[in-house]
């Protein structure tokens, strides 16, 4: 089964910029499927998650993803506290 650090290896420096403002931020990884999807939890007591592509096909993803997981989830961007 894939881990979040095989999908990582092959990923663009933004995306792995992306999943280290995660990690700071405390989200966790769940789930990671055979396309590069990963199922990532916020650790706060709503119990955010997301599903995050670690090789998506547009380079406009990142940027969308950040937008949208300051939408619906308590993510910051730069990944503070
Ligand atoms: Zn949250």
């Amino acid at each position: 089964m894939l881990t979040l650090d095989d999908a990582l290896a092959g990923a663009s420096s933004a995306i792995k910029a992306l999943f280290e403002d995660a990690d700071k931020q405390g989200w966790e990884a769940g789930r990671v499927t055979a396309d590069y999807q990963v199922r990532m939890h916020c650790p706060c007591p709503r119990q955010h998650n997301q599903w995050f592509d670690v090789r998506p096909e547009t380079h406009e993803y990142e940027a969308r993803h950040r937008s949208l997981l300051a939408q619906r989830t308590c993510w910051r961007e730069g990944g503070g506290e």
